[in-house]
């Protein structure tokens, strides 16, 4: 097991009697503990309301780890005594003294140079008074170092984001403050550079001359469960486009890093987000479309519409679908449409990008007036795991047409890969300091700044036809409009075979 006193540290997690404390967080310190990526001189304090007691908490850390299906070792009593408790409310000063007290006797039992990690796995309005209490109670005056590791949502729109911002810059500085965007920690979209980047088939043609379109497609089956209540003020313009569908987006049109530090890959990203071409009001409807889930039939069974779910208001107007055209004003992408769709109670689970190729100049080929098939790259980021590129080939047989056939890489099918969880990635980037997948502050504003636009004229607006989509569809049809009127259709997510013969 390493002893590198950089990975030595105590990692607080503010609501650790909480679901995402539960279901990511304790598996992922786990692995990272069996695959000796945590070193020994560690411990973690669970901060939450309940008065439970340590033995409560390793048991409950226990489950939880027996729950996620990790093959548990012997050890796992030698781990979970590296787990305390602390009874805390978050507004008052006495709580923060206590979790003082507990992390320098723990600095001193686990040989900590007074390492800390503050992880917010709680509602977002106490992000900013417990960064506060941090400092004002000195629980961040420390020799060592701090990282604040913060959930979404970052701020429902730029101002509040920006107010959150000024709250925990009090606290923090922009070093020590990882936002996590749970989808820059999966394995294909850090894949994303790789392939750009490592490919010399690909980066010269990662331009408007040999691109036609790129498509980004994050589809659940799910409804919004037990969240309505949370989703019915988010919906999906904030709870997946903001963040996520922005930066899938950033990774893809960014231009090639210097070298890929942090700091570099960010600037680029960055870049590549500002030159977003921002939309008037009056041009909102023209790239961007929202949807809301009816009733229908997702894995066969007759689902409920999103009006008709737990917490909900029955006349809510919440997108639960959203699907729009982005433009990006430079010189590498001028005149390439990248759209973007997102939406709960689809037809199945999938994120997927399509990278579509222009046709060639001429088409040697041409028979009974069919057009030869696109090249296609599409990068499977979930469930499937893996890369299909979609190429033309000779039809078998005398008549001298062509096939689109298509090559497969599955890297979740292959026996050998156990892809670590998207959690267990990041809270490693963290404890060695590498901020390269959590979101810049500029990000987050740039991206807020773009969503406002949108966000503000539907709030303004009552949708007419909502709910516009069955559940288990593809979303609204007037999704498939966004593309028809530049020529061009989504491509299939759940059956590609037409992409074959
Ligand atoms: P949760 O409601 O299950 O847990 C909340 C936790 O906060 C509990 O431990 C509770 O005891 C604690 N808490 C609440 N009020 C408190 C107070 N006044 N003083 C002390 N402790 C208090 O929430 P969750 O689902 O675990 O989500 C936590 C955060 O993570 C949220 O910001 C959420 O948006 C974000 N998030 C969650 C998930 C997920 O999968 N659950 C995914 C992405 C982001």
């Amino acid at each position: 097991m390493k002893t590198d006193s950089a990975n030595k540290c105590v990692i607080v997690i503010f609501g650790a009697t909480g679901d995402l404390a539960k279901r990511k967080l304790f598996p992922s310190i786990y692995n990272l503990y069996k695959k000796g990526k945590l070193s020994s001189n560690f411990a973690v304090v669970g901060a939450a309301r309940r008065e439970w007691s340590n033995d409560t908490f390793r048991r409950n850390v226990a489950t939880s780890i027996q729950e996620s299906k990790i093959d548990v070792d012997q050890d796992i009593n030698e781990f979970l005594n590296h787990f305390h408790y602390l009874s805390f409310d978050v507004t008052n000063t006495e709580s923060y003294t206590n979790l003082n007290d507990l992390i320098t006797n723990l600095d001193e039992e686990f040989s900590i140079p007074e390492n800390r990690i503050f992880y917010m796995a709680m509602a977002p309005q106490f992000f900013g008074t417990i960064a506060s209490y941090l400092k004002a109670n000195g629980v961040t005056n420390t020799t060592g170092w701090n990282r604040l590791i913060i959930e979404k949502p970052f701020g429902h729109n730029y101002e509040s984001a920006q107010k959150l911002n000024d709250d925990l810059r009090e606290a923090f500085t922009e070093d020590e403050i990882y936002r996590i965007d749970h989808y820059l920690g999966k394995e294909m979209v850090q894949n994303i550079e790789v392939i750009r980047f490592a490919n010399a088939i690909f980066e010269p043609l990662w331009n408007n001359r040999y691109i036609s379109n790129i498509q980004i497609t994050s589809s659940e089956s799910l409804g919004v469960e037990d969240r309505g209540g949370y989703y019915d003020h988010a919906g999906a313009l904030r709870d997946m486009v903001q963040n996520h569908m922005l930066q899938m987006v950033a990774l893809l049109a960014m231009e090639p890093p210097n070298r890929l530090t942090t700091e570099e890959i960010r600037t680029e990203k960055i870049k590549a987000l500002r030159a977003l071409r921002p939309m008037t009001p009056n041009e909102v409807d023209s790239y961007f479309v929202r949807g809301q889930y009816g009733r229908g039939i997702v894995n066969e069974n007759t689902v409920n519409g999103y009006r008709e779910e737990g917490n909900v208001d029955p006349k809510s107007k919440t997108e639960t679908f959203v699907a729009g055209k982005l433009v990006i004003d430079n010189f590498r992408w001028a005149g390439v449409p990248f759209y973007i769709r997102t939406g709960k109670r689809m037809t199945e689970k999938s994120t997927k990008i399509v990278i579509q190729f222009k046709n060639l100049p001429m088409n040697l080929y041409y028979k009974s007036k069919e057009e030869m098939h696109p090249n296609l790259l599409i990068i499977h980021i979930q469930p499937d795991e893996g890369i299909s590129i979609v190429l033309n080939g000779k039809k078998i047989g005398l008549s001298g047409e062509t096939n689109p056939v298509k090559l497969d890489f599955c890297s979740s099918c292959q026996d050998v890969v156990n892809t670590p969880e998207a959690y267990e990635k990041l809270l490693n980037d963290c404890i060695i300091g590498d901020a390269t997948n959590f979101t810049h502050w500029d990000e987050v504003a740039l991206s807020w700044s773009f969503v406002d636009i949108i966000s503000k004229v539907w709030e303004n607006s009552t949708p007419t036809d909502f709910p516009n989509y069955e559940s288990g569809s593809m979303g609204p049809k007037i999704a498939d409009k966004l593309l028809a009127d530049d020529g061009f259709h989504w491509w299939p997510i759940t059956d590609e075979s037409d992409y074959t013969i």
